[in-house]
C-alpha cells in the first residue's frame, strides 16, 4: 500500500507532519526527491511509481506549502512542474489525487485535477490521528469513507470531495472562494 507523494522538499514542516501520519497507518508513503535520482530521467521514474495497477500508488497525495510556490532555490528542479505532471499520470492512471492544505496557509497554486481536499493545522495532534485513522481505513483497510462534503465548484465546474468539516474553502482547482452547498 503506497502513497506517492508531491510537494517541495523545501516544505520540510509538512512533510515531517505528514511523516507523523503516516507513520503507523499501514500505509507507506513514496516521496519523491530529485536529488536521489542519480541519473535516472525523473519522468520515467514518477510514470513507474504511480501508474502501474498492481504495485504503482494507490493515490498521489499533494502537500501545498510555500515551497510549491516559492521554491527557495534557483536549482532548475521545476517543482511546479513536477506537481502538475504526477498529477497527471495519476489522473491518467484512475488514482485519486487528494491535495492537502494548512487551514492558515492558502497556497494560491491551482491543482488541475482533484478528487479529494482536505486541509490541517501544522503540529496539531488531533488533526495527525484523524488524517492518520482516514488514511488507514481508506487506504490499508480498504473500508470505504463518507466525506464531509461531495461538491461542484460553481465557478471552474470540478467535483471533488471534501473531508475537513469546514463550510468555506478555496477551491483547489481554481483557488476562488465558495461557500459549500452539497450537490
Ligand atoms: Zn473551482
Amino acid at each position: 500500500m503506497t502513497i506517492f507523494v508531491s510537494h517541495s522538499k523545501y516544505d520540510k514542516d509538512i512533510r515531517q507532519f505528514f511523516s507523523e501520519i503516516f507513520a503507523i497507518s499501514g500505509v507507506k508513503a513514496s516521496y519523491m526527491e530529485f536529488e536521489d535520482l542519480d541519473g535516472k530521467y525523473a519522468g520515467f521514474e514518477i510514470a513507474n511509481k504511480i501508474k502501474p495497477m498492481i504495485g504503482g500508488a494507490q493515490a498521489v497525495f499533494v502537500l501545498l506549502g510555500k515551497g510549491v510556490l516559492q521554491p527557495t532555490t534557483q536549482t532548475p528542479e521545476f517543482t511546479h512542474n513536477w506537481i502538475n505532471f504526477e498529477v497527471g499520470v495519476a489522473a491518467g492512471s484512475n488514482k485519486r489525487v487528494w491535495v492537502f492544505e494548512d487551514f492558515n496557509n492558502f497556497i494560491k497554486f491551482p491543482i488541475p485535477y482533484v478528487t479529494d481536499y482536505a486541509r490541517f493545522n501544522l503540529g496539531d495532534d488531533e488533526h495527525i490521528k484523524i488524517y492518520r485513522e482516514l488514511i488507514e481505513n481508506i487506504f490499508a483497510k480498504k473500508i470505504s469513507m463518507k466525506p464531509t462534503w461531495t461538491i461542484t465548484c460553481k465557478l471552474c465546474h470540478a467535483e471533488y470531495n471534501v473531508w475537513d468539516g469546514q463550510e468555506t474553502l478555496n477551491c483547489p482547482v481554481c483557488r476562488r472562494a465558495i461557500v459549500i452547498k452539497p450537490i
